[in-house]
């Protein structure tokens, strides 16, 4: 009866919503059965429109860095609601949030807010094709950036879990203008650098993939990337929506030392509000209307409460010893994982970059998109049942992270940890 009130708002949804989700991966038709209603949350717990409470390793696929409802970003809201919530017109926050940004991504000189990662990156490529004048952008495989047609080819993330990772309705010639290759293969980016002479603009890479499960790069990848797009003049773009501001305050380009010449940022940014961003060399930057021909616009970009949520969320993370609690209550979450498996004889990989961390049911190393694909779905499908079942709330798929929050205490990675022990010998 509990379980009802979520099947009967899903059964109502998908009257008048596309399979009764706003986002394709939250219709959990990874994992079977129907979604839980999220009535609310606080701190990393969220609770059902029933009343279940689970721990939410999901932090809303990447934003709530801080967990549910923080304090300091829940009365930044409040103060910027009450001055008005929209404006059209320059506000000093957006102001101060570029500055921010500017001075933590040395790679960043002038920075452009928008409103969605998608936007953000199909804005940073419509800069580095302007700045190059070269159509094409080499991409890799599993990597998602979001559903701008020319990037919704071999993408990672929703398109993966249900099996179409190349969408209908993207017309092949815009296709074409992207070449993929797999993830951590630098002989491919050189080879297609080499067959497409004077004609690749961007190359472009979530730094840690995130989307086909996390996947580190490989040592000398992001580096190798970096010579690559100087020898050839494209732009390397890190796609950092995932990554920035989680990896450490600088993101992945600081985390391994790599500066590329287009950043993107969402997620974290708006504080768990719709921002993102991107920016890069003043040179690039300076394409973009309506100081140069590039045009790109919103009518809420830079909207206020989003911008106060990410100025407040930035200046917690500002404040010290954040990442290094991350890194350790990940790092436990992470060896608990892989004990409860190893004791109950199921393979597993565990990928972990800080925070990110996805448990592959395979027992071969995960490096790519095709040894992503070789896991155990089914086995994960019940894995994420049977967590469930014990109040665990984790993504529903098997290729996407899963996002710890600093307000993931010692006792919620312990209840975490044997929640796993218990599920791990169901799953023989
Ligand atoms: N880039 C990356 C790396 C992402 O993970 C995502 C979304 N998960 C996007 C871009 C698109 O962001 P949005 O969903 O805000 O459009």
């Amino acid at each position: 009866m509990v379980q009802d009130l979520s099947k009967r708002l899903f059964e109502r949804a998908q009257r008048v919503i596309p399979g009764g989700v706003n986002s394709p991966v939250r219709a959990y038709r990874a994992v079977g059965g129907s979604p839980p209603f999220v009535a609310r949350g606080q701190g990393c717990r969220i609770w059902t429109a029933e009343g279940k409470e689970l721990i939410d390793y999901v932090g809303s696929w990447g934003p709530l860095i801080l967990g549910h409802a923080h304090p300091r970003v829940v009365s930044a809201l409040l103060d910027a609601v009450r001055r008005g919530t929209t404006f059209g017109a320059p506000t000093e926050g957006e102001v101060r949030i570029a500055e921010a940004i500017c001075a933590l991504y040395p790679s960043v000189d002038k920075v452009r807010l928008v409103s969605s990662g998608t936007e953000a990156v199909m804005s940073a490529l419509r800069v580095a094709r302007a700045a190059t004048a070269r159509p094409l952008a080499i991409k890799m495989e599993g990597c998602y950036h979001g559903h701008a047609d020319q990037l919704l080819v071999r993408a990672g993330s929703g398109g993966l879990t249900l099996g179409v990772p190349d969408s209908a309705g993207v017309p092949e010639e815009i296709a074409r203008l992207t070449i993929t290759v797999p993830y951590n293969d630098l002989g491919a980016v050189a080879a297609a650098l080499a067959s497409n002479p004077g004609s690749v603009g961007a190359i472009i890479v979530e730094p840690v993939a995130g989307n086909m499960g996390v996947v580190a790069p490989a040592q000398g990848y992001l580096e190798g990337l970096r010579k690559l797009a100087d020898e050839h003049g494209a732009l390397l773009v890190f796609d950092e929506v995932i990554t920035g501001l989680r990896l450490g305050i600088g993101g992945a380009q600081d985390r391994y030392r790599v500066r590329p010449d287009l950043t993107c940022l969402g997620k974290i940014l708006g504080g768990g509000l719709p921002l993102a961003a991107y920016g890069g060399r003043a040179s690039a930057m300076n394409l973009v209307a309506p100081e140069g021909p590039v045009y790109q616009a919103g009518t809420l970009s830079g909207n206020p409460l989003a911008v106060a949520a990410g100025l407040a969320t930035l200046q917690v993370l500002g404040e010290g010893g954040i990442y290094e609690r991350l890194e350790a209550h990940a790092a436990r979450l992470e060896e608990g994982l892989r004990a409860a498996a190893r004791d109950a004889r199921v393979p597993v990989v565990v990928n972990r970059v800080g925070s990110l961390l996805t448990v592959f049911f395979t027992s071969s190393p995960v490096v790519d998109l095709a040894s992503a694909l070789r896991s155990d779905r089914d086995r994960f499908a019940r894995f994420h049942q049977g967590m469930m079942r014990r109040g665990i709330y984790l993504p529903p798929s098997q290729f996407e992270a899963w996002f710890v929050s600093v307000a993931h205490g010692d006792e919620d990675i312990r209840t975490t940890v044997q929640a796993a022990v218990d599920v791990m010998p169901q799953l023989l």
